[in-house]
């Protein structure tokens, strides 16, 4: 890329660092011209397309607001909502395409959010999915009362089990 500073076409890296989450890379370089440093700042590229058809730069801030609204008087943290945004890039990322369409984000966030809070996870699907009418709350909780029991069952803590006395 040119020098920002005399347009010189060539540059040389002086230091590479990686960023903590490990999205990004930021070299220092210098041109060999004016001897100018300049950083630039290296990512893949992943941006949202909306219904609209418009795309916008993904943005972690977006998810973690949208979820936000979702966990209101939920025993969710500002960790947790940074860690699941986290989580839904790295997936969203790990799909290797540069756009992504805004559905597939709300699936990103679905599953993690079921894993954070059941209640929060209700109340985005029942936006996110359009729910409009109690069979459909109804039909989610059946699924999360489903798994719930698939991983009691996966630990061994039945309450049959616990229960049980050698005679
Ligand atoms: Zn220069």
């Amino acid at each position: 890329m040119h020098c920002p500073f005399c347009r010189h076409p060539d540059s040389r890296v002086v230091d590479s660092r990686t960023s903590d989450d490990g999205a990004s890379i930021r070299r220092r370089r210098q041109c060999p011209s004016c001897n100018r440093r300049f950083t630039t700042v290296e990512t893949t590229s992943l941006s949202v397309v909306k219904r609209s058809g418009a795309t916008e730069p993904f943005s972690r801030d977006k998810i973690t607001g949208g979820v936000r609204k979702a966990c209101q008087g939920r025993p969710v943290s500002e960790d947790d909502l940074a860690l699941l945004a986290q989580k839904v890039e790295e997936t969203l990322r790990s799909s290797g395409s540069a756009e992504i369409d805004a559905y597939e984000i709300g699936l990103a966030i679905l599953g993690p959010l079921r894993e954070l809070d059941e209640v929060a996870y209700l109340r985005f699907a029942s936006v996110y999915q359009a729910f409009d009418s109690l069979e459909d709350f109804e039909a989610a909780i059946t699924v999360l009362r489903a798994e719930r029991a698939e991983r009691a069952a996966a630990r061994g803590d039945e309450p049959a089990a616990a229960t049980h006395v050698d005679d």
